[in-house]
């Protein structure tokens, strides 16, 4: 861990203006001090500011300082800054109650000046520990659920978001659609103009969907060129509609290739989620078969998955 190139910041809530100087005089070379004279105006201040730690005083009038904290607890924007109770009030039943109510530590004055500098700096470190965890966990999550080539997301997210999908069309029995797209010939694509052209086709067919579809609409690289698109409650008629705008428009795109212009074409299989739909596997199995006769067809176009009569069109 490497020191910060940023200072972090305290805030200080006290309604006595002589602490807060002593309290800033002695920490002013370990953080950026801001303060509060009353618990109110503390609780807006550490919502906006979001400070790295409060030094919060118990005795004030209006809210006092387990009022504060509570406060402070119920917001999930605060409810992580490390709260320490800097306090006149020596009793342990005191100090008990602070601690219980989430203060990390607990101060009572009058202070030695090293032993609230150590506090301090102690509790500073954590901090910062713990928000380069969360950072860290949240780029892997990110990870986790994404394509790297394309950022879209990827198989295991998509299957996740599938399964939900499932379970809310059984509850509710409104339409839900899956569609399958995958690239033409993109093996081809691959040998004729290199790798980098088959990843620049693969990263516009991306590009393309995801602005066409709607905000609930879940898209992800299911696989090499092989494409899906959650569409939840959506009748087959429209999802169709948009299966076939969405194929069209990839038709039209060109790449730049050398000093060529390069086209490709997708197909695709819709299906509709059922009832009795046991698994995600049935679903993206029948939106396959569709996906397969539309290649089968000629490629560049759609086929709806319909038990009774499966039907071509674009
Ligand atoms: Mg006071």
């Amino acid at each position: 861990m490497t020191e910060p190139d940023t200072m972090q910041t305290i805030l200080i809530i006290d309604d006595a203006k002589e602490n807060i100087v002593v309290l800033s005089r002695l920490l002013k070379s370990q953080a950026n001090i801001i303060f509060a004279l009353s618990g109110e105006e503390g609780l807006k201040i550490a919502g906006t500011n979001l400070p790295d730690l409060i030094l919060l005083d118990i005795s004030m009038p209006g809210l006092n300082g387990f009022e504060v904290l509570e406060h402070l607890k119920q917001s999930q924007t605060t409810a992580d800054i490390p709260v320490i109770f800097i306090t006149g009030i020596p009793d342990a039943e005191t100090e008990e109650k602070g601690l219980n109510l989430g203060a990390v530590d607990y101060i009572t004055k009058p202070f030695a000046s090293a032993v609230v500098k150590a506090r301090v700096r102690h509790q500073l470190k954590l901090q910062r520990l713990t928000t380069a965890l969360k950072e860290a966990n949240t780029r892997l999550t990110q990870l986790a659920m994404s394509d790297p080539l394309t950022g879209a997301y990827n198989r295991r997210y998509f299957l996740d978001a599938l399964k939900k999908e499932l379970e809310r069309v059984q509850r509710y029995r409104h339409p839900s659609i899956l569609m399958v797209f995958d690239i033409d010939r993109f093996k081809s694509i691959n040998d004729n103009y290199g790798h980098d052209i088959g990843d620049k086709v693969i990263i516009e067919m991306v590009k393309v969907s995801t602005t066409m579809l709607r905000k609930n609409d879940t898209f992800s690289r299911f696989g090499g060129e092989e494409f899906t698109i959650l569409l939840p409650e959506t009748p087959l008629a429209e999802a169709s509609q948009i299966a076939n705008r969405l194929c069209m428009q990839i038709a039209r795109t060109t790449i730049e290739s050398g000093n060529k212009a390069l086209s490709f074409t997708v197909s695709c299989g819709v299906t509709q989620l059922r009832d009795d739909d046991q698994s995600p596997d049935s679903i993206i199995k029948r939106a396959d078969i569709a996906l397969y006769q539309a290649k089968q067809s000629g490629r560049n176009q759609v086929v709806i998955a319909d038990d009774t009569a499966p039907l071509v069109s674009n």
